[in-house]
């Protein structure tokens, strides 16, 4: 009898255990490489009305929409670890485009497959080693060609070789534009890759629309003969920035930031690009004009690619019955300026690359139409995926879960986080944005440009400086209000917190070296202010002298060398 007792127990806590591993939903996370919310039709900016997502709008109206989402540092590779850790870059440790992320750190999938999942990920990966953490990968080599690409597959024998470039085993290359074959290589393991008796997790990782901007040509002719609209900061960028980002009284404003218009001698898009070409015989005002046009017609030929594929997914989980079983989230890596302030690319700590996009549909529990204004943050998205998966945040991650906030129709609960950090750290590589760190809460924004690099002593200092935005009257950030004595105890309450933040996040000790930068213009007196011009001097003298490696190519141009 005792016997027949217990196998019914056990028969019963073994139905129990079946019911909840069928409550566990599909997640499927999409992330698209530097898809910005001015690019997307459910965040209602100025580009909506050319109707860019119609697919990914759909799906936000289904669920919801998140307004106040943070990437801890607005570059590739370092928001990527956030997600993929759930830490911040200090935790993790990488902070700049070169951090590799071992398997044994590739926690997110761990943790999924401890859950009980069959894991994925395919698309552009960009954290070095492999996933080897996943069940399955299928991802490009670093950036990935945008035409034909190459994956590391997961399982493979085969080689491949592009021209001289030997890709070694594991490698494959597929026919077609990135985004097509990404979808379908997704597809194709929705179908016959996964293990169909658990839940599964796929990370779905378009490479578009990155630059620079190879659309598929079937997508030349779209937006052709469509004026796009211009940001009213394209042109006026008002009272935006400081020393910091131009220099004592603009002196530097040519070398910072690479800009649509010829402002930036070294980096514009006026200059030739692959899918461009504007004669250096048009005028700066036209030639800017132009460049813009170009610029935005290509990414958003991209973006189109993007949302058509996204309707091949959701049209094949439709067909298995899994859509509703399935929470989708949609986000892109970061930001990116989509001509702003003059601006182009990612990096700065102001919102356009500093936000992401972040969508949720699941209508099991998500109300649809909801929105929310809480904060959130790229380490919150682990958290949050593991708690959808029935997982508690492990303890070594410094995120947390937002099920609940996406599941009260928006609402935070009262102990929810006020602010969100950020931390630029590649100071004046690429796209020569210096280096600097923010506060974000839902009404300010204070950012310190210390403006040197955190190992590399060749790139010169940048002139450091405080900026203060005031985002209920000034969200598109156009006047900096640090001077404007109305807002010093804004200012002080805010270096409080910031300092606060550094310290849990471990990145205010002397182990490096630009805290001690930090320290010397934190209070920034009359003798910091002043010493911050004697370096955007000194950092102009550099410059005009050739001894800036980064501007090596403007030096040539310009029938120079570089001095050493
Ligand atoms: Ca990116």
């Amino acid at each position: 009898m005792k016997l027949r007792y217990k196998a019914i127990m056990i028969s019963l806590l073994a139905c129990v255990w079946v019911i909840q591993a069928q409550k566990q939903p599909n997640v499927l996370f999409i992330m698209s490489d530097d898809h910005t919310t001015q690019a997307i039709g459910a965040y209602n900016s100025m580009l909506a009305k050319l109707n860019p997502t119609p697919v990914l709008d759909k799906i936000a109206k289904e669920g919801i929409v998140m307004e106040n989402a943070f990437c801890h540092n607005a570059i590739c590779t370092p928001s990527r670890a956030c997600i993929m850790t759930g830490q911040y870059s200090s935790i993790n440790g990488i902070v700049t485009l070169s951090g590799d992320l071992p398997k044994e750190k590739q926690y997110l999938a761990l943790e999924m497959k401890k859950a009980g999942y069959s894991t994925a990920v395919v698309g552009k990966w960009h954290l070095h080693d492999r996933p080897e953490a996943f069940d399955y990968y299928k991802v490009l080599p670093g950036q990935g060609y945008y035409f034909d690409p190459v994956f590391f597959e997961k399982g493979i024998e085969s080689s491949v070789k592009v021209g001289r470039k030997d890709f070694g085993k594991g490698s494959v290359q597929m026919n077609g534009h990135s985004s097509d074959c990404i979808a379908e290589s997704a597809l194709s393991w929705l179908k016959d890759g996964r293990d169909q008796n658990k839940p599964f997790f796929l990370k779905l990782h378009f490479k578009a629309p990155h630059g620079k901007w190879e659309y598929a040509p079937r997508y030349k002719d779209y937006l052709e003969d469509v004026e796009i609209p211009e940001p009213a900061n394209l042109w006026d960028t008002k009272n935006n920035g400081s020393i910091a980002t131009k220099g004592y009284n603009g002196e530097l404003e040519k070398y910072i930031g690479t800009s649509v218009g010829r402002r930036n001698v070294v980096r514009n898009y006026t200059q030739k690009h692959p899918m461009w070409e504007i004669s250096q015989s048009v005028p700066d005002k036209e030639a800017k004009a132009q460049a813009y046009q170009a610029y935005l017609k290509s990414y958003l030929r991209c973006v189109k690619g993007v949302d058509d594929n996204l309707k091949k997914v959701v049209d094949y989980l439709k067909e298995i019955g899994e859509y509703d079983n399935t929470v989708i989230m949609y986000t892109g890596d970061q930001g990116f300026f989509l001509g702003e302030h003059d601006y182009v690319d990612k990096r700065w700590g102001y919102e356009e690359s500093m936000r992401m996009p972040f969508i949720v549909r699941y209508p099991k529990t998500i109300k649809a139409g909801s929105s929310s204004n809480a904060i959130v943050e790229n380490v919150d998205y682990a958290p949050t995926i593991l708690d959808f998966a029935g997982l508690t945040t492990p303890e070594y991650m410094q995120g947390r879960s937002f099920k609940n906030i996406l599941e009260n129709k928006g609402k935070e609960p009262e102990d929810w986080k006020d602010a969100a950090y950020y931390h630029y750290q590649l100071h004046m590589a690429h796209h020569m944005v210096p280096a600097h760190m923010a506060i974000r809460t839902k009404e300010y924004k204070l950012i310190l440009f210390y403006g040197t690099h955190f190992r590399n002593k060749t790139i010169p200092d940048s002139p450091p400086a405080w900026e203060l935005y005031d985002l209920k009257n000034d969200p598109t950030e156009d006047n900096n209000v640090f001077d404007d004595p109305k807002y010093a105890q804004v200012v002080k309450e805010l270096k409080v917190r910031l300092k606060e933040m550094r310290h849990q996040y471990k990145v205010d000790g002397e182990e490096f070296a630009y805290n001690k930068v930090i320290n010397d213009y934190w209070d920034y007196d009359e003798e910091a202010k002043n010493k911050s011009i004697e370096v955007s001097h000194d950092m102009l003298k550099r410059i005009e002298n050739q001894e800036y490696h980064y501007f090596k190519k403007y030096y040539e141009k310009q029938g120079k060398v570089l001095k050493k």
